[in-house]
């Protein structure tokens, strides 16, 4: 052990800018600076993004073409041509001690400059046999000191690389920090975890991870750091639901059998199982004084409006406000129709606050609001941006919340308790995802459909069977049902050929649906008019409604049934069945025919995965493989740290393991993590996520 004094001097060295750093040369400064590296530390932690595999070095003489090798030997010829149409061929010759090979790059002047007779490299490629040499076509180069060999068995890490810094250079200047003060860095993961998990300590992780001597070593310290990190962000997601437990108070809401009914009797349906199971879940919550914290996710169509309705009118039944938040203003408006209708025998007193209203109607609203005459407030995130006094704020229910920030709850309070919060998201969330977001919810899952529901059928449409979906259009119009056609344009562009909805709009009234009454919905429409085109298709008067994907989210007008996608390869797979949740709604099939023209293996994928699969939990699974995270779930769109080493989509058994672990460190009345023993974990865990996750002054 080291005594406390060295620590303390070791820890300093961790903090020297990276000017003062030995080794560091310091006309190099700057260029680390732009890799964001400023003190020692940054360099240690500085990881590799990949390795170069130098396991297998072979002589060239025993090459035999069965597999990628490395080769390792000196430069000893360079020659540049140009060939015919403006392309050019460089050569080299390699030699080692047992004989030489060529390498060759096409139409890659700019190579011949790193290539430098004399120079010692490594190659890394697929040897092919060409007359009597042996080729590398377009191998890794990888520049050698002299008298550099790497030694049998190593891997050469590979740096995020920047203009100007070769990797020789970066891993110069590394290896030498990490042999100087990898012994500097304190371990903050305490000695029963590092056992539970056979974890490597921090030093020899950290040698581990930039001079690793195997694959073996790679994979060991990698998994260190990977479930340092995982950790990091389940105890602070666990942490939050524990300071939320225990700080927040909110209005206890119990469902009596009484209540239940009343409310259960305002549905024009029997509740599903699924749907049964939700509201007894939310209920639950609701009853107890602790802020309920819980998503509900289900499929498209799976009902959730009328769980989240129940919460809303069992915290009206207790004399309290509740809020609805939505993601579109469209969708906003559906809300306060299907509540208006449901509510329209009852006392329960609704308000919509939109972007749209004029500062009068604004003024008075929300004169009401804190008047107490107000029970339920619908609106967009607009909401958030308001000063909205609620005298007895209860619930608030936030709707399709993959649309915006989840974290964004403390804005709406009331004075001196926290209301319940209810989010629903119909993307339904990969597992990994979930845990990690999400982490800190209680969720509930609607997979049933309500009965009757049709299924519905997904066509890719050739363009020479593009008249014939039209006639069938044309035939289900003429039966009575309704259609949309959807386009991903609002507005012409440069960039490519694609119509905007409008002139889109223009062709179909004068081509394939000229017979029939269409209307058009973007969002650049005032709230008014998207208002009376809702309005108009809801009630049959439009047949057909051209717009873009404002029409994603929520939408809810069972008799279109038909959907025509243009530029599928435009939209991602969540928002695609997104759109085609909106025509499997009622009691007739549904049914979607897009045109597409992918321009990618990973776009095909998806639109294939589309017409094969009606499950959105699937999709979302097959949509994480094909593009990892994304942008729908990144963790910066949620105000989350992103994370730096971990890959929700590769490292889910580990994410497993830290969740399960930070659980065991913060359940209970007295966590573990608050002990002394966890101090610095603790401070960690504060510092990474404590702003984002709001966890004040916890610990
Ligand atoms: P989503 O989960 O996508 O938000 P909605 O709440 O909009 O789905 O519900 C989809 C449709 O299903 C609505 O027309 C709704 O009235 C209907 N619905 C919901 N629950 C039931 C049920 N238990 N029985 C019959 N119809 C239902
Ligand atoms: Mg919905």
């Amino acid at each position: 052990m080291e005594t406390d004094s060295s620590r303390g001097s070791l820890a300093e060295r961790l903090k020297v800018k990276i000017e003062h750093v030995p080794g560091v040369p310091p006309r190099l400064v700057s260029l680390l600076g732009r890799l964001g590296l400023r003190t020692a530390r940054d360099i240690l932690f500085f990881f590799p993004r990949t390795y170069e595999d130098v396991t297998r070095i072979c002589p060239i003489a025993e090459l035999d073409g069965s597999g990628p090798i490395s080769v390792c030997g000196v430069i000893e010829e360079v020659e540049a041509r140009n060939l015919s149409g403006g392309r050019s061929l460089l050569g080299a010759i390699i030699r080692d001690e047992s004989s030489a090979l060529r390498a060759i790059w096409f139409n890659q002047p700019f190579m011949e400059q790193r290539l430098v007779r004399g120079q010692r490299v490594l190659l890394s490629g697929m040897p092919k046999r060409r007359g009597l040499f042996w080729e590398l076509a377009h191998p890794r180069v990888v520049h050698l000191r002299a008298d550099e060999q790497p030694a049998r068995g190593a891997m050469l890490p590979v740096y995020p690389a920047t203009e100007g810094l070769s990797q020789t250079r970066l891993r110069r200047i590394v290896h030498r920090v990490v042999d100087d003060l990898a012994d500097a860095v304190v371990e903050v993961l305490p000695p029963p975890l590092v056992a539970r998990r056979t974890l490597w300590p921090i030093g020899r992780a950290l040698r581990g991870i930039h001079m690793p001597q195997s694959a073996d070593d790679v994979q060991q310290s990698r998994y260190r750091f990977v479930y340092q990190e995982l950790l990091t962000l389940q105890l602070a997601l666990a942490l939050r639901r524990w300071h939320v437990q225990r700080t927040e108070r909110a209005p206890a809401l119990p469902a009596s059998a009484k209540i239940d009914a009343r409310i259960q009797r305002l549905f024009p349906f029997e509740l599903t199982g699924d749907q049964q199971r939700a509201v007894r879940e939310l209920a639950d919550d609701m009853g107890r004084c602790v802020p309920m914290n819980r998503l509900l996710q289900g499929e498209v169509g799976s009902g959730k409006t009328v769980v989240a309705e129940y919460a809303l009118l069992l915290a009206v039944a207790h004399g309290c406000q509740a809020v609805v938040m939505a993601p579109t203003e469209v969708l906003a408006q559906q809300h306060y129709q299907t509540l208006s209708e449901d509510l329209q025998h009852s006392r329960v007193r609704i308000a919509m606050l939109t972007g749209s209203v004029t500062p009068r109607q604004r003024e008075s609203l929300l004169a009401a609001v804190q008047a107490g005459e107000v029970d339920l407030l619908i609106g967009t995130q607009a909401l958030l941006h308001e000063t909205i006094v609620f005298p007895r704020l209860g619930l608030v229910v936030i709707d399709e919340q993959h649309k915006f920030g989840v974290r964004q709850r403390a804005a709406l309070k009331s004075a001196g308790v926290d209301p319940h919060y209810l989010v629903m998201t119909a993307t339904p969330i990969p597992r990994t995802v979930a845990m990690s977001l999400f982490g800190d919810l209680d969720v509930s899952t609607l997979r049933e459909p309500p009965p009757g529901r049709q299924r519905v059928t997904t066509y890719w449409i050739a363009d020479h069977q593009r008249d014939q979906w039209w006639e069938f259009v044309r035939q289900k119009l003429r039966e009575g049902r309704q259609a949309y056609v959807i386009t991903p344009r609002v507005e012409e562009s440069d960039s490519d050929a694609l119509p905007s909805v409008a002139a889109r709009y223009e062709q179909l009234v004068h081509g394939p649906l000229e017979a029939f009454r269409l209307d058009l919905l973007h969002g650049r429409l005032s709230s008014t008019d998207k208002q009376l085109a809702m309005q108009a298709f809801r009630r049959g008067e439009t047949q057909v409604l051209v717009a873009t994907s404002v029409i994603e989210v929520g939408v809810d007008v069972p008799n279109a049934t038909l959907m025509t996608i243009e530029s599928a390869d435009r939209f991602g797979l969540a928002q695609l069945h997104q759109l085609r949740g909106r025509v499997s709604r009622g009691k007739f099939p549904g049914f979607v025919g897009f045109f597409a023209a992918p321009g990618t293996d990973a776009a095909r994928a998806r639109l294939d995965a589309f017409v094969r699969s009606n499950d959105g939990f699937d999709l979302a699974e097959l949509d994480f493989t094909l593009r990892g995270p994304g942008d729908l779930f990144g963790m910066s769109q949620h105000g989350m740290p992103p994370l730096r080493v971990a890959d929700l989509q590769r490292d889910q058994n580990v994410l497993v393991e830290a969740r399960d672990d930070a659980h065991t460190l913060v359940d209970g009345p007295a966590p573990l993590l608050l002990t002394d023993e966890y101090a610095e974990l603790r401070t960690r865990v504060l510092q990474r996520y404590g702003d984002a996750l709001d966890l004040g002054d916890v610990g």
